[in-house]
């Protein structure tokens, strides 16, 4: 008996959530007294894993699967689970897992739990905590099916290096022309810039900015700390930025480990998407804004004058 997870990569890589979830399945593995089985798409190393306690891997080396299709990665997945005997898989919230996690859990008679925060709180009967009306509430569910799927929340358990000895071997799905009733013909990739959904951190301007030609700012600050920029609603809506970088309620949701919000009032729509970032630094004015109640930090100030002074301070500190 395995605990399996989905080990997320892109153009060969693995993403950080791949060790975050491996990290996690190596602590469910040990409270159930199991092991760690990872199933990965045309990766070209997977020795990585070894290193947050990943035992075995199963590797599909795959053209057809160059690009994410929904299906026909449930399907491998499903059946990596069924030769594993997997009681426990284990994907993410990106949005490609958070697809493929539903297919998955019908494919194998599963109860499914989206927005795991933590490790299960019970193994027997199985309970986890969730993440629910907007990260403003969590709740306890039980899944009772023998086969269980967790959809496990960004950030929520971090990545711990352990070790352990790593098993290689590849695995041959079947993969069925069914399989690819959706195909993507083309990706437009945004070059040089860090994605809102993979950033640590994130940098996001609201209609305090005042216009789009001060969005050099925001750059500017994001281009120093590595982080992916983003904006309210309003500012996407106006057009001062691309609809992409909308966060919130209606846009994407952010759980990253710093969102820096700068002129940015913090309506309830907005928070809701960036609720389960780590820490919420708010730099505006308004004393009185809401964004404050919600922040761990808080610069109260016009961005013109603080955040000029940020950049500066944070180019010497990187200097040293
Ligand atoms: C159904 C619905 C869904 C919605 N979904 C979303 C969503 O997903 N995401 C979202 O963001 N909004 C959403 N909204 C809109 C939301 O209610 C707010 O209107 C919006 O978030 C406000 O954007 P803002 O904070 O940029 O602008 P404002 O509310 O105009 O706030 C601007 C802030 O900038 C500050 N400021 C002004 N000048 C400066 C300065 N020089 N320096 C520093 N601070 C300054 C002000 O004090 C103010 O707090 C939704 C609304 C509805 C009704």
């Amino acid at each position: 008996m395995s605990i399996l997870i989905y080990a997320e990569s892109a153009e060969g890589k693995f993403k950080k959530v791949a060790f975050e979830l491996a990290s996690y399945a190596k602590k469910v593995a040990e409270a159930l007294g199991s092991t760690v089985t990872a199933i990965t798409f045309n990766t070209t190393d997977a020795s990585e894993l070894a290193k947050y306690g990943v035992d075995k891997v199963l590797k599909v080396n795959n053209p057809k699967l160059t690009s994410f299709t929904a299906k026909a990665y449930a399907d491998a997945i499903q059946q990596a689970a069924k030769n594993e005997n997997a009681k426990v898989v284990v994907l993410s919230s990106t949005t490609d897992s958070a697809y493929l996690s539903s297919l998955v859990a019908v494919s194998l008679d599963a109860g499914f739990a989206s927005n795991v925060v933590g490790l299960p709180v019970s193994t027997s009967p199985f309970q986890v905590k969730r993440n629910a009306f907007s990260n403003k509430a969590f709740n306890i569910t039980e899944i009772t099916t023998e086969v269980k799927v967790l959809g496990l929340a960004k950030n929520s358990f971090g990545i711990v290096e352990s070790s352990a000895s790593l098993t290689e071997e590849d695995f041959l799905p079947t993969i069925n022309d069914s399989d690819f009733g959706i195909k993507i013909e083309s990706t437009e990739k945004a070059s040089g810039k860090v994605s809102i959904a993979d950033a640590d951190i994130v940098v996001s301007g609201g209609r305090g900015l005042k216009g789009p030609e001060n969005w050099g700012l925001i750059e500017d600050l994001a281009a120093v700390l590595g982080a992916a920029t983003a904006c309210s609603k309003p500012v996407s809506d106006l057009g001062w930025r691309p609809h992409g970088e909308h966060v919130g309620q209606t846009g994407k949701p952010v759980s990253a480990n710093l969102y820096i919000a700068i002129g940015i009032s913090g309506a309830i729509q907005h928070i809701a998407g960036i609720n389960s970032s780590k820490v919420k630094v708010v730099i505006n004015i308004d004393p009185e804004a809401p964004f404050f109640k919600v922040a761990d930090y808080g610069i109260v100030g016009d961005a013109f004058e603080v955040v000029p002074k940020l950049i500066e301070k944070l180019k010497v500190f990187k200097a040293q």
